[in-house]
């Protein structure tokens, strides 16, 4: 019989939205590490902490004190950082996380100079008047050389540009240009946004109904996840298994979709824990949450991450389903209540 506590769906979705409205490019994540430790300060029975490396933890300890389940998700999203200030003023950007430049052009952005100051503007082909470069506009290969960033600022020269105070360093972030119509969410950094709301709104609804997790649980909202390191260091050493929560790849001869929530059973890194992802198939049936099994072709995650760095331990990815991921993504709510349901049947099993 389904037992889960009801899940309060507008807090979740406002969490995610003021989630996706704090910009947080690898590397410039602390503002929504801040974001999401406030709104966890509100669980009393969740200690929190801060590794090194800046990520958050949260630990919340079951009646009887067996070690360890973990769960994570990332709050580092896409991004980039000015590489160079043009001779025109114009700034070159340097990648960060794995994109294509294409997913980028058009999009507002916002540059944050050392002295704390932010110069909003947008990412444009190099040619990009129609006027002027006619066919080039189409037939230009987009990368780096041919993507600069046009700031809403008075400048057309190297010096100009260095007096707004932008520099080489200077983190840039893509707006996210969220959206929330007939259940859907849209918005770029759905990925992993979504998981790191997943994760919170399953706190909510737990507490809220006087439950506790049947083992002692550590939750990490890493912050280095989208080049490759996010959760290979900040667990404890005596988690046995670890949950990870990231977005499932819809599209193209997938099965996942934008209203469930996926289990991933192998991506780029291999297979994940067969017994372990077993155990969760088992568990959503028993809870009757629509889900999905797949295999994600071109992914990574932070359980990767942490195996890689040595973890001797099961590993299992589940996720809400994400259309055109690292691009302007697309979810649906009832994709984030599966998953949330999941993270509950999960933390509730002994
Ligand atoms: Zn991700």
């Amino acid at each position: 019989m389904p037992n889960l506590p009801e899940i309060n769906t507008p807090f979740m979705l406002e969490f995610l939205s003021a989630l996706i409205n704090t910009p947080s490019p690898t590397g410039f994540t602390e503002a929504a590490i801040q974001l999401t430790e406030a709104t966890l300060k509100a669980f009393p029975a969740l200690r929190l902490g801060r590794t090194r490396k800046g990520a958050l933890t949260a630990t919340w300890r079951a009646d009887q004190d067996e070690p360890g389940r973990a769960l994570t998700a990332h709050t580092d999203t896409l991004g980039g950082m000015v590489k160079e200030i043009k001779p025109n003023g114009r700034l070159k950007l340097s990648r960060i996380g794995n994109f294509v430049w294409n997913t980028i052009e058009g999009e507002g952005c916002t540059v944050f100079t050392r002295a704390g100051r932010q110069v909003r503007g947008s990412i444009l082909l190099t040619k990009a008047s129609s006027h002027i470069f006619s066919s080039e506009v189409g037939g230009l290969a987009r990368g780096e050389d041919t993507l600069e960033i046009r700031l809403d600022a008075r400048t057309l020269s190297e010096s100009e540009t260095c007096e707004l105070g932008v520099g080489v360093g200077d983190f840039v972030a893509f707006d996210p240009r969220l959206e929330m119509n007939a259940g859907f969410v849209r918005a770029r950094h759905l990925d992993d946004k979504a998981g790191v709301a997943v994760l919170v709104a399953a706190v909510k609804a737990l507490s809220d109904a006087g439950r506790k997790p049947a083992r002692t649980t550590t939750l990490l909202v890493s912050n280095y996840e989208e080049v490759g390191h996010g959760a290979a260091a900040g667990l404890p050493a005596e988690v046995e298994e670890l949950l990870v929560v990231d977005m499932a790849a819809v599209g193209e001869g997938q099965n996942s979709d934008e209203f469930h929530a996926s289990l991933c059973v192998k991506d780029s890194g291999g297979p994940y824990h067969h017994e372990m992802s077993d155990r969760l198939r088992a568990l959503a049936e028993k809870n009757e949450i629509p889900y999905k099994v797949d295999i994600y072709p071109h992914y990574g995650s932070d359980g990767e991450a942490w195996w890689k760095a040595g973890a001797n331990a099961a590993v299992a990815l589940i996720g809400p389903g994400v259309d055109a991921s690292h691009n302007y993504e697309r979810t649906h709510t009832e994709a984030l209540l599966a998953t949330t349901r999941w993270v509950m049947a999960y933390l509730l099993e002994r």
